[in-house]
């Protein structure tokens, strides 16, 4: 925590605001709006999936339709498509961002206007915080009239070309979950770049009731605002996620300076106009051999460190449905190792993990 979160909550108990509305949702939905700019809106909710959820949802997707979905992601990506009765179809990456290739979209794209019909949405993820290639993606979508569901979850404090990760997107979507760069202990946030989107948004989060003396629905809702207990502590973290992005950085910069000189350890590069948050320090290794060496060897330090994300067309759920892929995700999938991260991390415990990894390779 940063230090202003208790006294929010405490706001939150002081004034009786013990439910799914009040002043810290509303001032946290303001902080997030000062973030990714005025031409935004916000709508927080109970968690990132939710978001996914009813974004989904504002934009059509309904029994049948087709979703193209970022296939190196975590599976709170394309989950939600499952929940409206829908069929994803999986992207691979390429291997500048490690998101979502332009080109494997473009040919999905066409397969399926082919064979089945245009696809209702497009979800492009911003991985580890790394932006996706926003204009050439975008440019994609808007060419066929699909609209994209940006999620953002990893992102928040990224930018591409300067402007912030979470706005790009017809409907953006933010995670505030426990291991997330900044965090609600678990909550989400819905963006659009049109208020009658985060109306709606709110309206479906708040069990769809119509405007009426009694409750009445005329359709079907869910309960996913943000508690404004939680809200608090939004509010408090937003003040810092400048500090946490400073932190995550100075992690993977002291990482690639102490670990520059193995021939085996890789890092992903910003190119031009793009910056990561760098949500997670991660390298790519030659091999699964290595890699494993390398995992195993941290684990029997007692350092925990994880495979990169295991793309969703290769896990048992999805993996009946159609992929357009080239090994890409695979790949990195076999190569690449999530190394400790945390914003709290010591220059000792970095350079604890640097040491065990050079005792490996060396
Ligand atoms: C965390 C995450 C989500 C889901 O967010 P929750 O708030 O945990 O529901 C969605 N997509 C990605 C890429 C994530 O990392």
């Amino acid at each position: 925590m940063g230090g202003a979160e208790q006294d929010y909550v405490n706001e939150a108990f002081e004034t009786n605001w013990i439910a799914p509305l009040g002043p810290n949702v509303n001032a946290f939905e303001h902080a997030i709006r000062s973030q990714l700019g005025d031409n935004v809106h916000v709508a927080a909710l109970s968690s990132g999936t939710a978001a996914i959820h009813l974004g989904l949802q504002l934009l059509g997707v309904g029994h049948g339709d087709e979703v193209l979905c970022q296939s190196f992601t975590f599976s709170a990506s394309a989950n939600p498509i499952m929940y409206l009765g829908a069929t994803p179809v999986f992207v691979d990456s390429e291997v500048d961002t490690w998101n979502i290739s332009p080109e494997l979209l473009r040919k999905a794209i066409e397969n399926r206007i082919l064979e089945k019909g245009l696809p209702k949405a497009i979800i492009a993820v911003h991985l580890y915080g790394m932006p996706y290639k926003v204009d050439e993606i975008h440019a994609i979508a808007k060419e066929y009239g699909i609209p994209v569901l940006e999620d953002s979850a990893e992102a928040l404090g990224s930018t591409y070309m300067d402007k912030p990760c979470g706005a790009f997107g017809d409907i953006g979507v933010l995670s505030f979950n426990g291991n997330k760069i900044i965090t609600t202990s678990g909550g989400g946030a819905l963006t659009a770049k049109s208020k009658t989107l985060t109306d709606k948004a709110i309206f479906l989060a708040t069990q769809a009731r119509d405007d009426a003396p009694h409750y009445q629905h005329s359709n079907v809702g869910y309960n996913y605002r943000m508690s404004n207990v939680l809200a608090g502590i939004g509010r408090g973290q937003m003040e810092v996620l400048q500090n946490r992005v400073d932190s995550r950085r100075s992690n993977f910069e002291y990482y690639q300076n102490e670990l520059a000189s193995l021939k085996e350890i890789e890092f992903i590069d910003e190119a031009e106009g793009f910056y990561s948050n760098r949500w997670l320090s991660c390298v790519l290794t030659p091999s699964f051999e290595i890699r494993e060496g390398i995992r195993l060897a941290l684990l029997e330090e007692n350092i925990e460190s994880r495979p990169l994300w295991k793309p969703l067309h290769m896990q048992p759920i999805f993996s009946q449905y159609k992929t357009f892929v080239d090994g890409t995700s695979e790949d990195l999938f076999s190569r690449g190792l999530c190394l400790p991260s945390g914003s709290n991390l010591s220059s000792e415990d970095l350079k604890r993990v640097s040491d065990c990894i050079k005792k490996v390779l060396l």
